[in-house]
């Protein structure tokens, strides 16, 4: 197997950049090393927020039209290289192909969101606020952007923040995860060839002293982070401690709650959906089956029924469901898990953990897993455990539903699966989520809505793109102005302004 240096891409070009040391990337399927990534050093670092800085003051001074046209070009060749996308996704993340191809369906979303930044940057005009005077406000860019992300999501969640950046009039610097890097390489010439001026996009890989050089320099403005809760608490603790506006959005635990009324077949099915694809590495992946009362049982058979069909196999084959999981340590840290629930006295449905994959020996695998009676101190269901996992408890009733939700420290996603509206209103006005699914498991909001979570799902009081991604990644300034007819009064007035 050849083994790809994957180089940066910084100010226009790709290079390796002067830092000496690499980290190796990894096909989860085979589980053979396919990539060197270089790491950044001070002096890269240096050379991409320098290259930044200079296109952040042309690019936001060019015209909406111009930067329009850029991101219309860009759309067009995401969509273009879909397959491409998706091919690199799945060697280097796993995810079945028709998943990869999904996600960049969502970034290309949010792509054409930001095609309509004329009409998003609109600002407001008041005529003849005081006599004589107008009152106008309007938003400009913050600068310079670096964005940080998850392996989960190696196109989504570089889509979710660098067209919004860019089209708001910023330069954007994507640290990706070293996991998954060579989806944004592709991005990054795709930018290029959409004629985004150099400097305007960059991707610059490295570890933990490149993000905490992006999250202390002075001249970087904005960050824009997703990944896990305790990294999420560091980069935005560090980052404003430095001055800067930061959207962390963290890990979760994603609850579903199952009323006894509701279709169980359907349940089931979504259920297993939300919880095995993508070998359950998705943020708003339901994690926790909440059973009602008589809904528990049928409930159960039925996931387990699922489970067990599901095609495990290498993302490539055209029939596969699910692939495996991102690393060894991933996969150790949940074979622990599920063996530390089976000890305390969870009830085992569907065990994953010996799968193996015939071809496939070295690959990252965990198959679908499915625990009953897991009680709510169990590390099952306290840890985000980031795999094929669903683990299920029991409560007597909504009410009881939505405290146990609301005891949770996360708050990304949810779902309820009833026939009743009245319940279902209930459970969306009470439940302290920020997204809510009726019926709808993984209710990722449209790229005209914001997505963010509450709690310990998002730190930083911005939601990613939609509306909200137009806030955070600009800022707003109010002109009052007075062009006085040259016949004016004149005289000074010591009064403060009033109108
Ligand atoms: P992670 O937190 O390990 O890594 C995210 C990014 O932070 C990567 O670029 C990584 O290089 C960097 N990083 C890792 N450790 C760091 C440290 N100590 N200091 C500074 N930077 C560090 O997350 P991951 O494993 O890549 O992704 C999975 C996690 O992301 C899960 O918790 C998942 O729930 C979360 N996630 C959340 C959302 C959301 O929208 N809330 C979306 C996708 C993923």
């Amino acid at each position: 197997m050849t083994i790809t240096t994957i180089p940066h891409f910084l100010n226009g070009e790709e290079t390796t950049g002067l830092g000496e040391r690499t980290q190796p990337v990894f096909n989860p399927a085979t589980g053979e090393q396919t990539g060197a990534l270089c790491l950044a050093d001070r002096q890269d670092l240096e050379a991409a927020v320098a290259a930044a800085k200079k296109a952040s003051e042309s690019w936001g001074d060019i015209s909406l039209a111009k930067r329009t046209a850029v991101l219309f070009r860009f759309r067009e060749l995401v969509a273009a290289h879909t397959d491409e996308l998706a091919a690199i996704i799945t060697s280097e993340h796993g995810k079945v192909l028709s998943d990869a191809k999904g996600e960049i369906g969502r970034g290309l979303e949010v792509i054409e969101f930001a095609c309509g930044i004329p009409q998003l940057l609109k600002g407001d005009y008041s005529d003849q606020a005081s006599t004589g005077i107008d009152v106008f406000s309007y938003r400009q860019p913050v600068g310079v952007v670096a964005g940080i992300t998850p392996f989960n999501f190696p196109v989504m969640v570089p889509l979710w923040m660098a067209p919004m950046a860019i089209a708001t009039g910023n330069a954007f610097i994507l640290k990706p995860s070293g996991r998954v890097p060579s989806a944004a390489m592709l991005l990054a010439d795709l930018w290029k060839q959409a004629g985004l001026p150099d400097g305007v996009f960059q991707v610059l890989h490295g570890d933990r002293e490149t993000i905490s050089g992006l999250l202390t320099h002075p001249d970087v403005d904005a960050i824009s982070f997703v990944g896990s809760t305790p990294v999420a608490k560091h980069i935005v603790e560090t980052a404003t401690a430095h001055g800067k506006r930061v959207q962390a959005l963290g890990g979760a635990k994603n609850h579903a709650i199952v009323l006894p009324d509701a279709d169980m077949d359907n349940a089931a099915d979504h259920l297993a959906a939300a919880a095995f694809g993508s070998a359950g590495q998705r943020c708003m992946a339901i994690s926790v089956a909440v059973a009602v009362s008589d809904a528990a049982d049928l409930l159960v058979k039925k996931v387990e029924e699922r489970a067990l069909a599901v095609k495990v196999k290498n993302g490539t084959e055209p029939d596969a469901d699910m692939g495996p999981v991102i690393s060894p340590e991933s996969k150790a840290f949940i074979i622990k898990t599920i063996a530390e629930a089976e000890h305390a006295g969870a009830a085992m449905v569907v065990d994953g953990r010996d799968l193996v994959v015939a071809g496939h020996e070295d690959g990252f695998w965990v198959g679908p897993t499915v625990i009953d009676h897991v009680q709510t101190e169990m590390s099952a269901y306290t840890e985000e455990i980031f795999g094929p996992v669903l683990v299920v408890v029991r409560v007597e009733d909504l009410e009881e539903g939505i405290r146990l939700i609301n005891a949770n420290p996360y708050g990304n996603g949810t779902a309820i699966f009833t026939t009743n509206g009245a319940a279902a209103r209930k459970f969306q006005r009470q439940v302290q989520v920020g997204m809510v699914g009726v019926n709808v498991p993984i209710p990722v909001p449209v790229a005209y809505h914001s997505f963010g979570g509450w709690k310990n799902s998002l730190f930083g009081d911005k939601h990613i793109y939609g509306p909200e991604g137009v806030s955070f990644y600009t800022r707003g300034k109010v002109i009052t102005q007075r062009w006085p007819e040259p016949t004016h009064a004149s005289g000074a007035s010591y009064n403060f302004p009033s109108n």
